[in-house]
């Protein structure tokens, strides 16, 4: 194992932040991380990164970045039904994806290109065109520094919520997720009813309906969507669409009657965070090297020299502007560090 020191990690984040890691190192199987853990040398501080499409670099890290390369991609069972799915945590989610639909494994095709890898995806529980990660996870394996050994947590006991999971609380540096085992379905149950899918279905003219279809839909929408990251910095979403209960959301409606909103259970609505932020006039802003994408309000962006602190500080000024305008706190879908 090579521990590199004074890595610039721009070429790891989508943001292009040109952070320093004080220690560097690729982790491509367990034993790296049993050596690591037993290495005193080694700074205590660890981080670990995957695709580096959901952070956000701010400064130096003090520490040793650990370097998700676990590969690997392996059937584990099956029956009538479905099949699981063991995959590598490095491995690429979009590649993931093709591989499932290349084996007519339904349940990820409304997942189809979101970046980074296999092993970040519980971690925000990611999700796009009405599925989430968490409806296909069985359960995923993960080194605990402390115990030191691989412990499985089952589906229930990842407290999967909307872009949260035990991941981001109890277990917050706590593990390094080394494999997800997925359960996929032989038999697709299509779910085409969310965003734009149906309508690009016909676009493409598609008689019948294939998950290869559907990824294929998803994609084309994203691609004319989303700024690409390698023309334009960004992580994606920047904030969390907010939740709040129905008396607020009634209330805020008799100042602001087309504020629209997402029913999330009895007692609460989300709201578009995208909405609020574009009605506080930030959409397509810049200052210097920071903005706020043009197309879409909930993309912050670098358009190259940025650095971590100057998009943080616009996100912060965002975040005020939305709590003076509706009382409403926005919460940063982005890691920060
Ligand atoms: C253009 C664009 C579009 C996006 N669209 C979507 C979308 O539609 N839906 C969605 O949900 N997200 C979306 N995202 C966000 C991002 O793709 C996901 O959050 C993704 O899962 C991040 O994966 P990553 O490997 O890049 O994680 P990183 O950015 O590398 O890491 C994110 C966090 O997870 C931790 N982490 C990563 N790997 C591990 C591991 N193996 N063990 C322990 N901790 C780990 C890191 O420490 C960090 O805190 C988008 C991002 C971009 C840039």
């Amino acid at each position: 194992m090579q521990i590199l020191q004074d890595i610039s990690l721009k070429p790891f984040n989508t943001f292009g932040m040109d952070v320093h890691a004080d220690y560097y190192t690729e982790i491509t199987n367990l034993a790296q991380l049993r050596e690591i853990a037993e290495n005193t040398a080694l700074p205590a501080k660890r981080f670990v990164l995957g695709g580096g499409s959901n952070v956000l670099l701010t400064h130096t890290l003090h520490g040793i970045l650990l370097h998700n390369k676990i590969k690997g991609i392996e059937k584990e069972k099956e029956d009538e039904d479905h099949v699981w799915v063991k995959v590598g945590a490095g491995e690429v989610w979009h590649d993931f994806v093709m591989y499932a639909i290349a084996n007519h494994w339904a349940g990820v095709e409304n997942l189809a290109l979101i970046p980074g890898t296999v092993g970040a995806a519980p971690i925000q529980n990611i999700g796009a065109y009405g599925v989430e990660a968490k409806e296909v996870i069985d359960h995923v394996t993960a080194w605990h520094w402390e115990m030191q050994k691989e412990v499985p947590y089952q589906n229930a006991e990842c407290a999967f919520g909307y872009r949260d999971s035990i991941f981001k609380h109890q277990l917050k540096d706590k593990v390094f997720i080394t494999s997800v085992t997925f359960r996929l379905h032989k038999k697709p149950n299509f779910n085409t009813s969310y965003g734009a899918i149906e309508q690009e279905l016909q676009k493409m003219d598609i008689q019948e309906v294939s998950i290869a279809a559907i990824a294929d839909a998803v994609i084309a929408i994203r691609s004319s969507k989303l700024p690409n990251p390698r023309e334009i910095g960004n992580a994606g979403s920047f904030f969390k669409n907010p939740t709040i209960p129905i008396e607020q959301y009634d209330a805020l409606k008799e100042s602001f009657p087309a504020i629209p909103s997402y029913p999330v259970s009895e007692t609460t609505v989300k709201v578009p965070a995208g909405w609020l932020i574009e009605q506080c006039g930030w959409k397509g802003f810049r200052a210097g090297d920071v903005g706020v994408h043009e197309k879409q309000a909930l993309v912050l962006v670098n358009y190259g020299g940025a650095t971590g602190g100057a998009v943080w500080d616009l996100s912060d000024n965002i975040v005020k502007t939305v709590h003076d305008k509706y009382g409403i706190e926005l919460e940063r879908e982005v890691q920060v560090w």
